[in-house]
């Protein structure tokens, strides 16, 4: 009997930084690596900024169309952030897990606490540390893709979230993007093997406990 004869629960990974530390670079690499994970492509009712593209990044629909989406119950979470909204749709969500698989969340710090709050065991929260506000402020400005008032909403929101830095079940400092991105595979590898979502060891455990010795 081997592992790869029962299905493994798969997870909620929540990865959750302020903007500009590098979290949707972490996140991507991950999933590029993992084919049993997805990522969790959100609703938002945002403009697309410059590079973005409709189903790779997010699913850019009207306020209407949310709010549409809301009432038939299509979001496990949502969110309205710097006054647009966002949500986390539910049916690729479920499907993942009922294959199996896992999912990855690029969504905000109430959002994953949200979705926790519904799946508690199936849920890792991550969040990312930027080496410092004066570097997450660099790199907010260098992409330039805010206006200054956003810039200095984000840097403020930053320093709220931070602060919250034990209610995550890991912590990650992204000062080196290749040490980061290890430490956050190792993550989802370790959680991959949890014995609670591992329903091989039971019967495993069962067939040598019947073993002649
Ligand atoms: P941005 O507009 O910069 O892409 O995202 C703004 C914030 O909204 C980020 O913190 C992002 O992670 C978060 N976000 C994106 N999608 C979702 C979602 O589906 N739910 C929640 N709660 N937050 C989201």
């Amino acid at each position: 009997m081997s592992s790869n004869e029962h299905p493994s629960r798969g997870l909620l990974l929540m990865i959750v930084a302020p903007s500009g530390v590098g979290k949707t670079s972490l996140t991507r690499r991950l999933i590029a690596d993992h084919p049993d994970l997805h990522l969790s492509i959100s609703a938002t009712t945002r403009l697309p900024r410059p590079g973005e593209h409709e189903g790779r990044d997010y699913h850019f629909v009207s306020r209407d169309a949310f709010k549409g989406m809301m009432a038939r119950d299509e979001f496990l979470e949502t969110a309205e952030v710097y006054g647009n909204f966002y949500g986390s749709p539910r049916p690729p969500i479920m499907g993942a897990l009922a294959r199996g698989d896992s999912v990855a969340f690029d969504i905000d710090y109430r959002g994953a606490v949200h979705i926790r709050e519904q799946a508690a065991a199936d849920s890792v929260m991550v969040y990312i540390l930027p080496p410092s506000l004066g570097e997450m402020k660099r790199r907010l400005y260098a992409r330039s893709q805010d206006s200054v008032e956003v810039i200095q909403e984000r840097l403020a929101r930053a320093k709220d979230e931070v602060a919250l830095w034990r209610t995550f079940d890991y912590v990650i400092m992204n000062d080196d993007f290749d040490r980061a991105y290890a430490e956050l595979a190792h993550i989802f590898h370790a959680e991959r093997l949890r014995s609670s979502r591992n329903q091989w060891i039971e019967p495993m455990v069962a067939s040598l406990l019947e073993e002649d010795i």
